[in-house]
């Protein structure tokens, strides 16, 4: 598989009365076309602030000092490609919620309760997608069962031309700010909400026509997910990053999203970036896994090969720490408590709560390296 993100040794500090947070040691992770790949870890251990850091929202006081964060534009050729750190933050605008879109936990907080929900997933095309909207409203002038009186059709196409060779032109700007000269816009908003009936009806949602007239505070808590869902594929996106985006629902409905980003998978989008602390939703959503501690990436494999053969004693210890069902006696727990980030300790972060440590793990970082098919861990010692 090509790649289509690659992180390379991402630096984010939160600067806080504290002290500098140092969140985020030198990450390196690489997410493949039609791969989904999931990010697990504990509570603070830089999950989310390396999918912020990803798509360059990490907000005050946090600040993403070093690193290199390259998309692939042509899965066929790896030399077209982009470092997203030096793209200008308008070109991050037009990216956000576009090629990359991200979900996030909470689906109160992401959606607005004022408006209705066929007008937030058509916001999202509106505003990137705007070529493509008026291409739309054209072919519709155009045809043969076009009903607008001539004088007012031949105004409608040379605006709607205009706007299609450059919807930010300073003129329909203006003209899209004075009342009276709005309504050129209404055709668009017409097209983009039957954008919003066809993606809420792609994501199974019955009645797709009554639920776009609904507001969010008649959806219940799954709905609503959908919904979030529904806007951040609003634009086809290449990568969808959800950001625990099922930890607040109950089981059932949790079961029925994954599935959900399962097909999508397969259908809708290139690739997922599943951030979770649920190790049970990792192994049946993802290919590949990502484990993080302190800050750092411990261990990158193929899902099946690190439940069944985890080489990093913290990857062994968290998966030891998940209970089963053959399991007798008192589970395991990881000794000692998780660092304090803002003085974290020198080498590797994990060193003062793992029984294998030798000298080198409190001086030297370990890199992350190969040590299987497809298989990467930083560990100086690797335990058998
Ligand atoms: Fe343990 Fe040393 Fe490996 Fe860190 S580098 S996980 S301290 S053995």
């Amino acid at each position: 598989m090509s790649k289509l993100i690659e992180l390379v040794d991402i630096v984010t500090n939160f600067y806080t009365y504290e002290g500098s947070v140092k969140a985020l040691n030198r990450v390196s992770l690489t997410i493949e076309h039609g791969s989904s790949f999931g990010l697990v870890g504990e509570s603070g251990c830089g999950k989310s602030v390396t999918a912020r850091s990803m798509m360059r929202i990490v907000q005050e006081p946090g600040r993403i000092e070093s690193g290199n964060v390259l998309l692939y534009l042509d899965e066929h050729d790896e030399k077209k490609m982009i470092d997203l750190m030096q793209q200008s933050e308008a070109y991050m605008v037009d990216l956000r919620g576009n090629k990359i879109s991200m979900i996030f936990q909470e689906p109160n907080a992401a959606l607005n309760p004022i408006m209705s929900v066929g007008e937030q997933v058509a916001e999202s095309f509106l505003f990137h997608q705007k070529q493509e909207l008026c291409k739309k409203v054209l072919d519709d002038l155009n045809s043969p069962n076009c009903k607008t009186i001539y004088p007012l059709k031949k105004l409608l196409q040379s605006v709607y031309r205009a706007a299609e060779k450059n919807p930010d032109s300073f003129g329909l700007k203006l003209m899209s700010k004075i009342p009276v000269l709005k309504w050129w816009r209404r055709r668009m908003k017409r097209e983009a909400l039957k954008h919003s009936v066809e993606i809420i009806a792609k994501l199974g949602i019955p009645n797709p026509d009554e639920v776009v007239k609904l507001y969010p505070h008649n959806l219940s808590g799954g709905m609503k997910q959908r919904i979030v869902i529904a806007i951040a594929l609003a634009c086809n996106p290449v990568l969808l990053i959800a950001d625990e985006a099922t930890s607040n629902l109950d089981v059932t409905i949790q079961a029925q999203i994954l599935e959900l980003l399962r097909e999508l998978k397969q259908k809708e989008i290139s690739s997922v970036l599943l951030i979770t602390h649920d190790l049970g939703v990792v192994a049946e959503t993802c290919d590949r896994v990502g484990v993080m501690y302190a800050g750092n990436l411990c261990e990158v494999a193929d899902v099946k090969d690190l439940f069944s053969h985890p080489r990093h004693p913290y990857t062994r210890a968290l998966l030891g720490s998940v209970p089963k069902l053959s399991q007798e006696g008192e589970l395991q727990s990881i000794e000692g408590n998780v660092p304090n980030l803002v003085t974290p300790p020198p080498g590797c972060r994990f060193h003062p709560r793992c029984p294998y440590r030798k000298g080198i793990c409190s001086v030297e970082l370990p890199e992350l390296r190969k040590v299987g098919k497809n298989h990467q861990a930083a560990c100086h010692v690797l335990p058998e």
